[in-house]
């Protein structure tokens, strides 16, 4: 049975929960234990899957096919393990659970109530899988005290009262804002914090606190007597050069040991950090630096691509180099030549994105990446829009383009070598979509394997032939037009198993041009970069010769 970790935040937002918790998997791990990382959002959509990635930042997939939110991104990143779909949940998904068993009688006639059917049905969720893990670190979205996250913080009381002493914790991570004037860290916040969180009956075992200057012994001992938590459990959290330092950061605070002491596991195993230390050692000595230009529509905000920045780190340390991303819009390529924009950097990435805006500017730098040879990465549309610049600039299908712009226009207007699919395969069954349906619900979406081509460019990237990857798309390219393109050098190196959807294509003697109708950035690690980012990196790293 699983020992539970809740993982709370106060006083102000974006305080770092989901590192700490994705940290806290990466030490618990090093001690030689087993973790499964969870995520419980108070918002009321059933899924990120429809939030735009300004608000929202990325939506990240699993390997079974659910949108979540970008934080199990980290979760991945830090523990290796696989998020499913059950380790996602927000408001909206719990409530229309709720709902459709109200629909369907489950409650034989019952009233229905945020105590207990909503808290039953969070603690149903807490409850899947725990038999598989040592540890079930389970992190809250949002701020004690917010109106949607109740539920949640009643579900998690409940929870831990339902169980056997000593089977659950909590961890509440707060800030102690430092008042320049008077030369002081607060901890007053940080007590009406724990307060509220009491106030529901919640007490916490550990604390973390966010701290831009170093936390006298003094102030400790304070949070301590006030908060009710042991001075060893009151855990400093610097701000960090590199996310990556966490684990180490977090060991040398102690959280680790402060959260093995909460449940009495003593003597606690010998942490193993070596392979973090390695992660380290590559971020902090790299020789020379690659500039990367991602040219894409929402580069406003970076959350947006978290996994391909990350991703794009990962394939610098794998060589040991440092990745300057500089982000540019697309849009300014429909106007401008994209030469004087593009000249000067090693690669060329074109990442996911929906909707035409912005597209004629990706083909303007997919077409330059191939003519000027540099390398090129397309990620899901930035493969598409590789494959319409072939089209039309090689094989003479002047108005080549994608389904999915008519279908936004309205109109027809191109000769669609992308179009929208509508039937495929996924293992040994047939899923059929219409475009009309539910917006939520109409992607290919998850793990697919994927045959490649034997002494293709990606074969030897992968170093195998036979590879399994994460999509999120509507559209697909055409494989009816495979010869016509693989005539003017757009190998298809890549296929579904059954040979119908082209998942990956490269140019023939180019120095490396490759285009993926999947998301690689997804399954990257900071200490197992992703090969299609390390070789890409790599690829980069030798142009440096040419500049
Ligand atoms: N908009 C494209 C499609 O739906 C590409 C999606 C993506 O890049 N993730 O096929």
């Amino acid at each position: 049975m699983a020992r539970y970790v809740f993982i709370t935040g106060g006083v102000v937002s974006s305080l770092g929960k989901g590192l700490a918790s994705a940290a806290l998997g990466a030490l618990l791990q090093a001690r030689g234990f087993s973790v499964r990382l969870r995520k419980l959002d108070p918002y009321l959509n059933v899924d990120p899957g429809t939030m735009s990635p300004f608000e929202h930042g990325e939506v990240f997939v699993t390997d079974d096919g659910a949108e979540t939110d970008l934080d199990l991104g980290h979760y991945e990143r830090f523990t290796g393990v696989s998020a499913r779909k059950t380790d996602s949940v927000s408001s909206g998904r719990i409530y229309s659970n709720v709902l459709e068993k109200e629909r369907r009688g489950a409650y034989l006639g019952k009233t229905i109530q945020v105590i207990p059917h909503v808290t039953n049905e969070i603690k149903d969720f807490l409850a899947i899988g725990e038999d598989e893990v040592d540890f079930m670190l389970c992190e809250i979205g949002g701020t004690v005290g917010d109106i949607e996250g109740l539920p949640f913080f009643e579900a998690i009381r409940q929870f831990a009262q339902d169980r056997p002493r000593g089977q659950c914790i909590f961890m509440h991570l707060t800030l102690l804002p430092y008042l320049a004037a008077s030369g002081e860290l607060k901890t007053k916040p940080t007590q009406h914090s724990v307060k509220e969180l009491r106030s529901i009956g919640i007490a916490p075992d550990v604390l973390v606190c966010r701290s831009e200057h170093p936390i006298p012994e003094k102030e400790r001992a304070k949070i301590a007597l006030f908060c009710n938590v042991r001075p060893d459990a009151v855990i400093p959290a610097y701000d960090l050069s590199t996310i990556y330092e966490a684990p180490l950061a977090y060991h040398r605070a102690g959280l680790d040991q402060a959260v093995l002491d909460a449940f009495g596991i003593s003597p606690a195993p010998r942490p193993d950090m070596s392979r973090w230390e390695d992660v380290m050692d590559r971020l902090t000595h790299a020789e020379g630096e690659v500039r990367v230009a991602i040219v894409g529509k929402y580069v406003q905000l970076e959350d947006a691509y978290k996994s391909i920045a990350e991703a794009l780190t990962h394939g610098g340390m794998a060589n040991r180099v440092k990745v300057k991303a500089e982000w540019i819009d697309a849009e300014i390529f429909e106007r401008e030549d994209p030469t004087p924009w593009l000249q000067g950097f090693h690669a060329i990435l074109v990442p996911g994105g929906f909707g035409e805006r912005g597209t004629e500017g990706k083909i303007r730098a997919a077409q330059f990446a191939r003519e000027k040879g540099v390398p090129y990465l397309g990620i899901c549309l930035g493969m598409q829009m590789a494959v319409i610049e072939a089209a039309r600039n090689l094989a003479g299908i002047t108005n080549a383009g994608s389904e999915e712009f008519d279908h936004e226009a309205g109109a027809k207007r191109f000769t669609p070598v992308v179009y929208h699919l509508k039937e495929w395969v996924q293992g040994n069954h047939k899923v059929e979509r219409k475009l009309g349906d539910d917006k939520g619900g109409t992607m290919r979406l998850g793990a697919y394997s994927a045959a490649l081509t034997p002494g293709s460019r990606v074969a030897e990237v992968y170093g195998t032939t036979e590879i399994e990857e994460r999509h999120r798309h509507r559209y697909e390219v055409d494989v009816a037009y495979r010869d016509k393109l693989e005539a003017c050098g757009l190998v298809f190196s890549g296929m579904s198993p059954d040979g119908r959807l082209p998942e990956i294509v490269e140019h023939k003697g180019h120095p490396w041009f490759i285009g993926v109708q999947f998301h690689p950035e997804l399954k990257s690690k900071p200490f197992a970069p992703h090969p299609l980012f390390a070789g890409f990196i790599k690829a980069a790293k030798e142009m440096d010769r040419l500049v």
